[in-house]
């Protein structure tokens, strides 16, 4: 008999579920179990399947305009999923642009910015912006993200939408892990400029400023009294 998390939730019948000759992933041989992660006659995700990928997006850190797609992943409906997973990026860019336009064009025009050659001044801002194109690495950003997505349009889309993907659950997770990424793009968190160690000489007045939560202000009072202290006395 087959446990319960290792069985069909639509109860198709499997082979009973044994230790089986097998070759590991360093080369070696031995008996184990050959586990499928989704049913081989109806496609549905196992339960011990589902329940650690549930545990994977726990940790990860999904854009929130992702949970339909998600959901799709979660009922085995994996093509549903992807698809999901591109209009929500294509509503976003046309949002956040204003542009009436599709797929690629409306990637390659929404994210498209002109430099100067001569001095180095941007001459068009692009209608979205993921940083402030300062620099060169800034604007090789801004530039990466474009064709990517230009990519992700042309490529895995396409292919998608006209039904060429021998599709399983990974093809799907990949496409909304990358949808995830390019909408914390748009919506301006550059990988230039997530999270990084404050300084110990800072503008602790600017810092108190822009601090949205209460508790944070408190507690970084707190930091600079110690701080203070703790230099009172090793003076
Ligand atoms: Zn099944």
């Amino acid at each position: 008999m087959r446990k319960k998390e290792y069985s069909c939730p639509n109860g198709c019948s499997l082979p009973p579920r044994r230790k089986e000759l097998k070759q590991f992933s360093d080369g070696t041989y031995g008996f184990d179990f050959n586990d499928f992660t989704f049913c081989p006659c109806c496609g549905s995700l196992m339960p011990y399947s589902l329940k650690k990928l549930k545990e994977f997006f726990e940790v990860y850190d999904l854009h929130p305009a992702l949970a339909d797609a998600v959901k799709l992943i979660y009922k085995s409906e994996f093509e549903s999923a992807a698809r999901e997973a591109f209009v929500t990026v294509e509503n976003y860019l046309k949002k956040k642009s204003g542009l009436d336009l599709h797929g690629f064009d409306l990637a390659a025009k929404a994210l498209s910015f002109e430099i100067d050659k001569q001095s180095g001044e941007l001459k068009r801002a692009p209608l979205i912006a993921i940083n402030d194109l300062r620099n060169e690495s800034k604007r090789n950003e801004q530039d990466g993200i474009r064709y990517m997505l230009m990519g992700f349009f042309q490529g895995p889309r396409n292919l998608y939408q006209h039904n060429h993907i021998g599709s399983g659950a990974s093809n799907s997770i990949s496409v909304i892990i990358e949808a995830s990424f390019f909408l914390h793009l748009l919506d301006g968190h550059s990988i230039t400029q997530n999270g990084r160690w404050i300084p110990k000489k800072a503008d602790y007045q600017e810092i108190y400023q822009k601090m949205p939560k209460r508790i944070d202000r408190w507690r970084l009072i707190h930091l600079l009294k110690k701080r203070a202290r703790y230099l009172k006395k090793k003076n």
